[in-house]
């Protein structure tokens, strides 16, 4: 078949702190990718998440890389995304967009975000670029349904909806309750070998 004629990539950009990726995460970005056919998910680490800085301390991006990486090492079409790492400074969905544009030319582009993200999206640094340089995909959170800007052409996808947060994870090992099944064998053991959130102390 000549290049020409060959279908256009499709790539989804999940972005996130993920600090810690855990199986909200995962179980979204493959079914996500089911649902839409993507021949790739980019799960893309901020580097310095501006909507949460000052609030609470993060942990190092390339620690939050290494575990992503980790948890989807092993799962095809599922990547860890270091394209904002590597920009350093603030991470812009709008900035990534245009490198992934120029990485992967022709591919269409859909920015995957859980509906509390969703509800945001208008308070993103160039949301209009984000809104015209890709298709816009929501999934629904536990909890009240979130108002979503109806003025974008959402494309909404059910997934099984888990109740769990990196926050709620940060909490538990704080106080040493058990994080199995929530986040995965391989990120456990990233966080053991890196001495994240206190593990050293649980041991
Ligand atoms: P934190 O509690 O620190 O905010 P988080 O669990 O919300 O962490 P983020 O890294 O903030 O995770 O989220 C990245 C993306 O993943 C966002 O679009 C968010 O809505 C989505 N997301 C997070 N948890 C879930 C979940 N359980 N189900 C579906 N989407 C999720
Ligand atoms: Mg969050």
């Amino acid at each position: 078949m000549p290049a020409g004629d060959a279908k256009p990539l499709r790539i989804g950009v999940f972005g996130g702190t993920f600090d810690p990726p855990h199986v909200g995460h995962l179980v979204t970005a493959v079914n996500v990718r089911h649902a839409l056919d993507l021949d790739l998910m980019l799960l893309m680490v901020n580097n310095v998440p501006w909507q949460k800085v000052g609030s609470r301390s993060i942990t190092p991006a390339t620690d939050r890389l290494a575990m992503v990486a980790a948890a989807v090492a092993d799962v095809p079409g599922l990547e860890a995304g270091a394209h904002e790492i590597e920009a350093g400074g603030w991470s812009y969905t709008a900035d990534t967009l245009t490198t992934l544009a120029t990485e992967y030319p022709g591919a269409e582009l859909f920015t995957v975000v859980g509906d509390d993200a969703a509800a945001g999206i208008r308070s993103w640094d160039r949301a209009d670029e984000v809104i015209a340089g890709s298709r816009l995909v929501v999934v629904d959170r536990p909890g009240d349904p979130v108002e979503l800007d109806t003025d974008i052409d959402w494309v909404r996808v059910e997934v099984p909806r888990l109740e769990v947060s990196s926050t709620d994870l940060r909490a538990r090992w704080a106080d040493g309750r058990p994080l199995d099944y929530l986040v995965t064998d391989e990120v456990l053991a990233v966080v053991a070998a890196r001495g994240l959130y206190g593990s050293e102390e649980h041991g």
